[in-house]
């Protein structure tokens, strides 16, 4: 096997110049005795400029207290001491290499080991200074990072309703579906509440688009501060939401509906000055074994919010096999349409 001719102090050094690894060695006063090529090229100062002088009068950015603390640690533990640049992204301030800008990295980011080497000959303890540049990790972690960020946004628009930021008809059904086929497997309860509002189109015709898009933000909004964090609320067409809720039974349900349905008659938007009012139809189903499927039973929450309008809007209806139960209803109004 060949040997590398390393015995030669000469090899030793010229590798130790030429690696891809900065190394700075100080002596007990902290002066510069060696300075590889890596350091002369991203510093700009060649070894003979800075040899024997200490390196906090050539580098006076550097955290002189708290390295100076390291450095004599090192040398009187005689112990390695690492610096992560998670901790401290740099010691010297280099330029890096790399050619995209814009990621935000100023400064090469370096991880550094403090070693402590023994001079046998004068008793001395030298410190080695080895920088490591790590400017390449925290790029791709920064991409990372960037990539997870893209991920949870597009998650969040396929999820979401853009006008109202609650849920939108996809999730919703897909959660219903889930639910459904738990409750049809395990037997656990749960019920819907489809809910529209009244005379939306006179609103719209009235008031114009635009405040009838602040009316459906407003009502989302006044709804979703009543339901429990485990409640999906969703917008399940123009004007038309669903509340999902797990582990509900009917009663609660409907009293829960009543409590939104008078939430809403006491709501007012103001769009340009002008107060607007609305009412909501609602329409409340449980979960039964017998159903068939989840739009089985989004159907029936939809027979019983017709049935709400039928018998004058501003009502809920709850949806029951042997046929639908009006629970509340405003005063008719003095001249419906
Ligand atoms: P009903 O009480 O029977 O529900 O009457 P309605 O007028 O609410 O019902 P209809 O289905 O006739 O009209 C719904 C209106 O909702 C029509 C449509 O222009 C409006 N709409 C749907 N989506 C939006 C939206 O995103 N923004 C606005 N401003 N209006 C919308
Ligand atoms: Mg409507
Ligand atoms: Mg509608």
């Amino acid at each position: 096997m060949n040997k590398l001719p390393i015995d030669n102090i000469k090899t030793l050094h010229d590798i130790i110049d030429q690696i891809n690894i900065g190394i700075t060695v100080l002596d007990s006063r902290n002066h510069v005795i060696f300075w590889n090529q890596f350091m002369v090229k991203h510093s700009g100062i060649s070894e003979s400029d800075l040899t024997g002088k200490n390196l906090f009068d050539v580098f006076t950015y550097l955290p002189r207290q708290w390295l100076e603390l390291k450095l004599k640690s090192v040398r009187l533990i005689k112990n390695y001491s690492f610096v992560s640049w998670t901790q401290r992204p740099y010691l010297f301030r280099f330029n890096h290499n790399r050619m995209i800008s814009g990621e935000g990295i100023e400064y090469m980011h370096q991880d550094c080991t403090l070693i402590p080497v023994h001079n046998s000959d004068t008793g001395e303890t030298y410190v080695c200074i080895a920088i490591h540049d790590m400017t390449d990790v925290v790029a791709s972690q920064q991409k990372i990072i960037e990539i997870n960020d893209i991920n949870k946004t597009l998650e969040h628009m396929t999820h979401h309703d853009a006008m109202t930021a609650i849920y939108n008809r996809d999730y919703v059904e897909k959660q219903i579906e889930y639910e459904f086929n738990k409750s049809k497997r395990y037997g656990n309860l749960f019920s819907l509440i489809l809910l529209d509002i009244d005379k939306f189109k006179n609103i719209n015709d009235t008031f114009g688009h635009i405040a009838g898009d602040e009316v459906l933000k407003n009502t989302a909004s006044t709804i979703k501060s009543q339901l429990r964090s485990s409640d999906v609320f969703g917008r399940y067409g123009g004007e038309e939401f669903l509340v999902l809720l797990p582990e509900t039974n009917l009663a609660n349900t409907a009293s829960l509906s009543m409590r939104i349905r008078e939430s809403i008659e006491r709501m007012t938007t103001v769009y340009d000055n002008t107060e607007i009012k609305i009412t909501i139809s609602l329409g409340v189903v449980q979960f039964r074994p017998d159903i068939k499927d989840y739009l089985q039973m989004v159907h029936e929450a939809d027979i019983a919010l017709y049935h709400s309008k039928q018998n004058g809007r501003n009502a809920v209806t709850q949806y029951k096999i042997t046929g639908c139960n009006l629970l509340c209803c405003a005063l008719p109004e003095a001249n419906p349409d």
